[in-house]
Order: C-alpha cells, then sequence, then structure tokens
C-alpha cells in the first residue's frame, strides 16, 4: 500500500504555487522585524534585489511588494510617485532577477496619513471612503507600478469598478500584457492584525467593514469575485485563506485562476503555537498549504514561503 500512495495522491505542493509576500520600508536602514509576525522583516530598500534574488534560487517564482513610504499625506501621493518605494524596489529586482515575477498590492492604505484605502470625503453617511476618486487614484498607482515593470498588478481595496478601470488605464498607458490579480473577495476579518503592524497601516478612524465581505456571506463572496472576473481580471483571490476553503473551491468554478492569501495572523498563530511546543510547525504549515490547494487554488500566497522551498528541496 505504501508503494501505491504517491500514486493515488490527489495533490502536492509545489514551489510554483507559493508567492512570497515581503516588504519594503524606505525608513529603515537595516531589515526591521516584525514583532507580530516572528521571522517576517521590513526590508530597506536597498537590500530588496539581493533579497528577491535568494528567493529565486530557492526556487519561488512571485513575490507581492508592499510598500511603507517615508511620507504619508491624505492624498497618498507617494503611492504614485515614480521614484516611491515600490516602484524602485520593482525596478531593481526586474534588474538583478529579470525571471521573477513581481506582483505589486495596489492600494493607498500604507500611504495615507488616515489609514483608508483611498479617499476620504463627505459621503451620504458621514466620512467614508470616496469611490470615484479612490477610482482614478487606484489606476494612477497601478500604471506607476507597471511603468516600473511590475508583471501583475493586485488591487486590494475592492471599489466598484475598480478592476475595469484599471484595466483600461493600464491598456490607454501601454501596458495590455501587465496583468491584473484582484482582492476580488476579500472578508472583513480579525486575521489581518499583525499586517497592520507590518505596513503600519492602522486607522485614525473607523475600519474597512463598509468594504469588505462579511464572513457570514457565501453567496456575496462568489458574487464579488463574478463581477471582478467579468470586468477582466487575470487573476481571482480569496482572502484569507485558511477559514474560507469553501469560498476557494466555489471561485475556482468561475473558470479564472484563483490566489488564496494565508494572511498575517494565520502565519503568526502557527509560529505562536510552535514557539509555545503546542503544534508541529513544519507538519502543520504543510498540510495548511497543501488544504488551500486542494480546495482549488493556483497561487498560494504565504509568508512560509522561504521555509516551505527549503522544506520541498529536503523531501525531493
Ligand atoms: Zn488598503
Amino acid at each position: 500500500m505504501k508503494l501505491i500512495q504517491p500514486l493515488v495522491r490527489e495533490h502536492a505542493l509545489s514551489k510554483d504555487d507559493l508567492v512570497a509576500p515581503l516588504f519594503i520600508d524606505e525608513t529603515a536602514g537595516s531589515p526591521v522585524p516584525i514583532p507580530s509576525m516572528p521571522g517576517q522583516v521590513r526590508y530597506p530598500p536597498g537590500d530588496i534585489a539581493l533579497v528577491v534574488e535568494q528567493l529565486r534560487e530557492k526556487g519561488i517564482r512571485a513575490v507581492l511588494l508592499f510598500g511603507i513610504p517615508g511620507r504619508k499625506d491624505a492624498a497618498a501621493s507617494e503611492a504614485y510617485n515614480p521614484a516611491g518605494v515600490i516602484q524602485q524596489g520593482v525596478r531593481s529586482i526586474k534588474a538583478l532577477v529579470p525571471d521573477m515575477v513581481v506582483i505589486t498590492d495596489v492600494c493607498a492604505c500604507e500611504y495615507t496619513d488616515h489609514g483608508h484605502c483611498g479617499i476620504i470625503g463627505e459621503g451620504p453617511c458621514g466620512l467614508d471612503l470616496l469611490n470615484d476618486p479612490s477610482l482614478a487614484l487606484m489606476a494612477q498607482i497601478a500604471v506607476s507600478h507597471a511603468r516600473a515593470g511590475a508583471d501583475i498588478v493586485a488591487p486590494s481595496c475592492m471599489l466598484d469598478g475598480m478592476v475595469a478601470y484599471i484595466r483600461k488605464a493600464l491598456d490607454d498607458e501601454g501596458f495590455p500584457d501587465t496583468a491584473i490579480m484582484s482582492y476580488s473577495t476579500k472578508f472583513a476579518s480579525a486575521l489581518y492584525g499583525p499586517f497592520r503592524e507590518a505596513a503600519d497601516s492602522g486607522f485614525s478612524f473607523g475600519d474597512r467593514s463598509s468594504y469588505q465581505i462579511n464572513p457570514a456571506n457565501g453567496r456575496e463572496a462568489v458574487r464579488e469575485s463574478e463581477l471582478d472576473a467579468r470586468e477582466g481580471a487575470d487573476i481571482l483571490m480569496v482572502k484569507p485563506a485558511g477559514f474560507y476553503l469553501d469560498l476557494v473551491a466555489e471561485i475556482k468554478k468561475l473558470g479564472l485562476p484563483v490566489a488564496a492569501y494565508q494572511v498575517s495572523g494565520e502565519y503568526a498563530m502557527i509560529r505562536a503555537a510552535a514557539a509555545k511546543g503546542w503544534i508541529d510547525e513544519r507538519k502543520t504549515v504543510m498540510e495548511s498549504l497543501l488544504c488551500i490547494k486542494r480546495a482549488g487554488a493556483d497561487l498560494i500566497i504565504t509568508y512560509f514561503a522561504a521555509d516551505v522551498a527549503g522544506w520541498l528541496y529536503e523531501e525531493q
């Protein structure tokens, strides 16, 4: 039976499935550890190309970049600065490691002084995110990333009409081959807490519940991804991953590649329990990712990517 097992195994994790999220911090002079995400750091801009080269040597094919700018304002102007932290990071990575797929997070929350994902103004229910000015901002950010050399832009703020708007802007500016990975199904989850410390993107007021999906709503979750598929998204996403595997499976049926994001809280829970000796870290990580794949994910975004690449190498 043991001999037959590998032949009948339905799924196996591969390095090709993995996307490594990385934080680039314009204010850092050396790597800054992130206390709520043990093992993860914010890299100074000067280090990022070398870090990515090492990941490529380990067999990782894709990275997802988040930026922490040196300056924040209400308009998120550093987010589309051609010399901004992400734009410089992409250029330096592509110069050193041209065969690494570079995906950039397209959002404003790390760049606004109020911590929200776009332009804030007076709405029908008081201060709120304004959809149309925020769309224009997202398009501007996406085009600046494409111009720097990003292969895939990943708009994360779930504004209405965002994918179509960005697709048109990319095409108009001469980037028809730049793909869009939409954070199409993003839940209002409690599991994002450690990321906010990592990306320095807490709020000065309110939260994001007005533009993220209630964890109770499965039909709405599928509908959101459906809309983005129709607007021209190349890759759909479910975020977080582990609590939402039913939605990974459902959204896979829409016919596009699906990315699943194992978020900071999922990472932190495994790391913390393993540090206490309560679970076996390696086995838990591999099981969590294999189950995400079994549910239907084509791409798995995980802070464990570098560890897993090493473990998969040992298992060969
Ligand atoms: Zn955001």
